[in-house]
């Protein structure tokens, strides 16, 4: 019989792996596209909606760059705020403008079922519930300060 508990952890921790791996090779590319020798810095962005454990994304990332060029490397971590535009009339807000009114566990639920937004926020301006989300999804490179 099956651990359930255990085997969503296992998964967790494959999510962090696969996305700190990608980061990994991403900042491998840049290096070789810019001649760069080394790497000193590379700055993170990720966005509030995306489910991540930054514990273990820290952890992986450490460990995966340690047996390449970049074991030396300082990574930095930031969150960036989910920001919205409705599709109705064009209004562009921020998570924390609508934080308050909606219930805290709802908050909490978009967090971990970013696809839950669209049941619960609605358009400060018009009420509308069609919206984009135009920032804070996804993990990306904002920054890399890198030698020649
Ligand atoms: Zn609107």
């Amino acid at each position: 019989m099956l651990n359930l508990p255990f085997v969503i952890e296992i998964l967790r921790m494959v999510h962090e792996w696969a996305l700190a791996e990608s980061i990994v090779r991403a900042v491998l590319d840049i290096m070789r596209e810019r001649k760069l020798k080394t790497v000193l810095e590379v700055k993170i962005a990720i966005g509030q909606l995306q489910q991540i454990e930054i514990d273990i994304f820290r952890d992986a990332l450490k460990e995966i760059s340690e047996g390449t060029i970049l074991k030396e490397t300082k990574f930095s971590i930031e969150e960036e705020e989910a920001e919205f535009k409705c599709r109705n009339c064009g209004y562009t807000w921020k998570f924390s403008e609508i934080k308050e009114s909606i219930k805290e566990d709802e908050a909490e639920a978009i967090h971990f079922i970013p696809e839950l937004a669209h049941a619960i926020i609605r358009c400060p301006r018009c009420g509308s519930p069609d919206f984009i989300v135009v920032r804070g999804r996804g993990v990306r490179i904002v920054s890399l300060r890198g030698i020649t």
